[in-house]
C-alpha cells in the first residue's frame, strides 16, 4: 500500500500500527523516530520497523505516509523538525485525540503538494510505550478522519485504505465535530475518573484503606481509566479546552437534578433515569463496541510488561476481540 512509513512516536499507539503495518504487509519498510534513545532501542529489540533514528526528518526522508503518533503537546516541535524534509505527495497523519488543535498546530508546517489529513483511532488501552501496543489493537475499532474540505480525494480514500487494512471502521468528519464528540464520549468521562480517584486520596489514610480494600467494581471501574498517561491526558485537556467545558456544563446541569432528587427521594426520577442509561449500554454492547461478558472480556496484562493479552477470537463468551479496558482516547 505504501513505499515507506514513518512513525514518529513508537508508544501504544505507534508500535501498535508498526506490528499491524508489518503482519499485513501495509508498508515495504518501517522507519521508527522517537524522543528517547531508550525508547528507540526497545523499539529496535522489538523488531518494530526497518530503520530507526532519534532525527524526525530523517526519518521522514522519501515517506509516503508519515503519522505522528506523540502526545498532542508534542506536535508543534515535531512539525518543527519535518515540515522541510517531508517528501511531495507524501500524506502526514496523525493520532491525536483532539483533532482543531493539532490541525492548527501542524497546517503551518505542510508543504505544498503534502496532504495533510489527520486522524484520531478510537481505540486504547490505559497502558502506555513500545510494549504495550498489539497488531490487533484497531479490528473492529473506529478510526475518525478529520481532513479539509479541499485535501486531495485519492489521497483521503487511501489513508481510508490503509486503516481499513488495520481492522478499523473509518469515518471523515469535522474537527470540531470530533472534538465535541469525543469531549463527552471520551474526555469528560476520564475527568470524573481523575476527579474521583484523586477524592479518595484525598481522604484520611484510615478511610483510604478501607476503600481500597472494599473496592466495588464501581470505584475499580474508575481507577482503571484514571491510571491513563498523565502526559497524554494534560494535553487532551490543554488543547480541547471548549468543547470539554462545554459538555463539562452540561454534566454539571443533570448531576445537580440528580442531587435533588437523591435529596428529596424522587425514586421514580432515578428509576427513569437509571433505565434510559441501561438501554445505552446495551445499545453500545449491540453496536459491537463492548461485550456483556463477566469483566467485559477484557484481556488481563502480563506480570512482566502489564500489556494486554489480547482474548482470542473464537473466545464464544467474549463475541468480539476485545482490549486492554479501552482508554479509548
Ligand atoms: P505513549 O504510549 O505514551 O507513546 C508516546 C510516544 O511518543 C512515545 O514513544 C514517546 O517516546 C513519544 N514522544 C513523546 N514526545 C515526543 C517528541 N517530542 N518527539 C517524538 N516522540 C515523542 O502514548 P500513546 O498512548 O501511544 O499516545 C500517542 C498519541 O495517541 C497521543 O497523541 C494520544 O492522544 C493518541 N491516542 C491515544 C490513545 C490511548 O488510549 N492511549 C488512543 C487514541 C489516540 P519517548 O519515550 O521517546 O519520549
Amino acid at each position: 500500500m505504501f513505499n515507506k512509513l514513518a512513525l514518529i512516536g513508537i508508544g501504544l499507539i505507534g508500535s501498535s500500527i508498526a506490528r499491524a503495518t508489518k503482519l499485513k504487509g501495509l508498508a515495504k519498510t518501517i522507519a521508527i523516530s522517537t524522543r528517547k534513545a531508550a525508547t528507540l532501542e526497545e523499539a529496535r529489540e522489538l523488531g518494530l520497523g526497518d530503520t530507526y533514528t532519534l532525527d524526525a526528518a530523517e526519518a521522514v526522508k522519501d515517506a509516503d505516509l508519515v503519522i505522528i503518533c506523540a502526545p498532542v503537546g508534542a506536535y508543534a516541535e515535531v512539525m518543527k523538525q519535518i515540515g522541510p524534509a517531508l517528501m511531495p505527495g507524501a500524506i502526514v497523519s496523525d493520532v491525536g485525540s483532539v483533532k482543531v488543535h493539532v490541525i492548527k498546530v501542524m497546517q503551518p508546517h505542510i508543504p505544498a503538494g503534502v496532504h495533510l489529513i489527520p486522524g484520531h483511532p478510537i481505540a486504547g488501552t490505559e497502558h502506555s510505550g513500545p510494549k504495550a501496543g498489539f497488531a490487533e489493537l484497531f479490528e473492529g475499532r473506529w478510526c475518525v478522519l478529520t481532513p479539509d474540505a479541499a485535501v486531495d480525494r485519492i489521497a483521503v480514500d487511501r489513508l481510508i485504505s490503509f486503516w481499513g487494512a488495520l481492522g478499523s471502521k473509518v469515518e471523515v468528519m469535522d474537527a470540531a465535530h470530533h472534538d465535541l464528540t469525543l469531549a463527552i464520549t471520551s474526555h469528560v468521562p476520564h475527568l470524573i475518573a481523575y476527579n474521583i480517584v484523586g477524592t479518595v486520596d484525598d481522604l484520611e489514610a484510615a478511610t483510604q484503606s478501607e476503600v481500597i480494600k472494599f473496592s466495588a467494581s464501581g470505584f475499580r471501574d474508575f481507577t482503571r481509566i484514571a491510571a491513563s498517561d498523565p502526559v497524554m491526558w494534560r494535553d487532551i485537556f490543554l488543547t480541547n479546552r471548549d468543547a470539554v467545558l462545554e459538555m463539562l456544563g452540561r454534566f454539571l446541569e443533570d448531576l445537580s437534578q440528580l442531587q435533588r432528587a437523591v435529596r428529596v427521594g424522587d425514586g421514580a426520577a432515578m428509576e427513569a433515569l437509571f433505565t434510559r442509561t441501561r438501554e445505552i449500554r446495551r445499545s453500545i454492547i449491540t453496536a459491537g463496541q463492548e461485550t456483556a461478558a463477566a469483566d467485559f472480556g477484557r484481556p488481563h496484562g502480563t506480570a512482566e510488561t502489564g500489556a494486554p493479552v489480547p482474548a482470542p477470537l473464537d473466545t464464544p463468551e467474549v463475541g468480539i476481540r476485545e482490549h486492554g479496558g479501552g482508554e479509548d482516547a
